[in-house]
């Protein structure tokens, strides 16, 4: 961002003034948990943390960055995974969104929600559980990740081969555009062609093209009962076979469909003493998978235990440990959602979020564990991910008794990214590009593809001021 227009310290005077002690941070003790990215990887101290509370406010300070030359970026809960969150030059201000965190109205009637983007997911889901509604966004950082940020990343999560990804829930949004004018896109309708789909471009625009300060969410009638289930394959093939079967036989009943190997099953039971394996056979794969209604009177166990039948008959599961209680369901996705602890524990790792089709997984695992065995021997790979829609989160650890990498990490990253591509996937599944997929982005992205984007976030912002170093 070029440095123009009046100085640092007049931003700051005038950021003070409008936002007030609360609501402008500067002192580095205020500033630090907004300062570094989730992973601790992104992040140099901003000029400091605006925390507007309304829409006028974020659009004031947008147009005083502007007119400063500064940097803006706007933050959710800080939970994205690629550091785009984060200043990474400091002359940047850092807009938190947290203190725009009211629920304005949930109609039961329309099945919709209002809301600011500061409201933090899990806070949507217990407003809506006391309402018999849902909203099916489900991911291990609800508890902390806001509905700004995940509609300024497209957010996936184990719901979203059933209801969609964030770009499927958001009915309408409110965005604050670099020149400061709000547009006001509220509509709570599920039919809207009457243009262009504006409010598709901010999903998965990180925070580039502008600031989302409210948004109407679509609901779902809330699930009543479920059938929770982990189940042992003894081969990739037979994992996916066990996933294809069980589609077709639970149909729309089946809301999640979570995979893990076993390696990874070990990792974080020997790193997290209190995270225990209820399975008493170790098969090479693992799926989670849940079946949930709002029907109240139907009872889903007997339907998921004649839909696994067909399954051990074929010998495409031999275990399985289906949930009898609420503590049991949450006991089997702790499992799930521990994996990246259990990774996290164990050093340095590099992490891959990709896609491919579920059809091509035999031969993308195949093929970049050669290519990975060729680049450094002994890397240790841990899949899991999101079976149902292709996205393998495909993490290394360097060689056992090794810190690192052997500074092989850029091309262990790029034989992934290239093979998914290659496999008719893509590099970024459901995180994004952020900062630390700028280089594969330049490389992967077609020159029509890049062209077009790139026109798109000129027309939006051409000063290059929104999140400016996220490619
Ligand atoms: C344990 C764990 C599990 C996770 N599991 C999943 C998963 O299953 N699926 C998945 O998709 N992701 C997952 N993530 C990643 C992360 O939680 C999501 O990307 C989430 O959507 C980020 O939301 P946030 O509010 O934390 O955004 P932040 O991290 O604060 O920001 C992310 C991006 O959005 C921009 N942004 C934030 N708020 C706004 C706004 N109001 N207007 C415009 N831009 C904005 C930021 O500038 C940045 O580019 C996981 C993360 C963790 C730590």
């Amino acid at each position: 961002v070029a440095e123009k227009g009046r100085g640092r310290v007049d931003i700051q005077n005038d950021l003070a003034s409008l936002l007030g002690a609360a609501g402008w941070l500067t002192a580095p003790r205020d500033t630090a948990p907004y300062t570094r990215d989730w992973l601790d990887r992104y992040g140099v101290p901003p000029i400091g943390v605006a925390r507007p509370t309304d829409t006028q406010q974020v659009a004031e300070v947008v147009r005083l960055c502007r007119q400063a030359g500064v940097a803006v970026v706007p933050q959710g809960g800080g939970t994205g995974l690629v550091g785009a969150s984060v200043a990474t030059s400091p002359n940047t201000v850092i807009v938190s969104l947290a203190r725009m965190n009211k629920i304005e109205m949930i109609d039961e009637q329309e099945h919709t929600a209002v809301v600011e983007a500061g409201v933090i997911l899990e806070n949507l889901h217990t407003a809506l559980d006391a309402q018999d509604l849902s909203f099916p966004m489900h991911l291990g950082s609800e508890g902390t990740a806001q509905i700004g940020g995940l509609i300024a990343t497209n957010a996936g999560g184990s719901h979203a081969f059933r209801f969609g990804m964030m770009s499927e829930l958001v009915l309408g949004m409110e965005v604050v555009l670099l020149n400061g004018d709000v547009w006001t896109g509220m509509r709570r309708l599920i039919k809207d062609n009457s243009g262009l789909q504006l409010r598709k471009l901010f999903c998965g625009s990180e925070g580039r093209l502008g600031i989302v300060t409210r948004a109407a969410l679509r609901l779902y009638p809330a699930q009543r009962e479920r059938a929770t289930a982990m189940i042992a394959c003894p081969s990739l093939n037979a994992m996916l076979k066990t996933g294809q079967a069980l589609r077709r036989s639970c149909g729309e009943l089946l809301v999640a469909m979570e995979f893990f190997d076993t390696e990874i099953l070990d990792l974080a039971l020997h790193h997290i003493p209190d995270l225990t394996n209820p399975m008493d056979t170790a098969t090479p794969f693992y799926i989670l998978l849940e079946l949930a209604t709002s029907i109240d009177t139907l009872d889903l166990h007997p339907l998921l235990e004649s839909a696994m039948e067909p399954v051990f008959e074929a010998g495409w599961a031999i275990d399985a440990v289906v949930a009898q209680s609420q503590a049991q369901r949450a006991a089997l996705w702790r499992i799930r959602e521990d994996l990246p602890e259990g990774t996290l524990r164990e050093g340095r790792q590099l992490k891959h979020d990709i896609a491919v089709p579920v059809s091509a997984f035999p031969a993308f695992l195949e093929d970049s564990a050669a290519r990975i065995a060729k680049i450094l021997p002994g890397t240790r790979i841990w899949t899991f991910g999101h079976l149902a829609d292709g996205n393998i989160h495909y993490n290394l650890s360097p060689p056992s008794g090794q810190v690192d990498f052997s500074n092989a990490d850029m091309e262990l990253s790029s034989a992934i990214y290239e093979n998914a591509e290659r496999h008719g996937g893509t590099f970024a599944a459901e995180h994004g590009v952020g900062h630390s997929k700028h280089a594969v982005a330049d490389q992967l992205r077609s020159t029509t593809e890049r062209d077009l984007m790139s026109k798109i976030l000129m027309a939006a912002d051409p000063e290059q001021i929104m999140n400016p170093e996220v490619p």
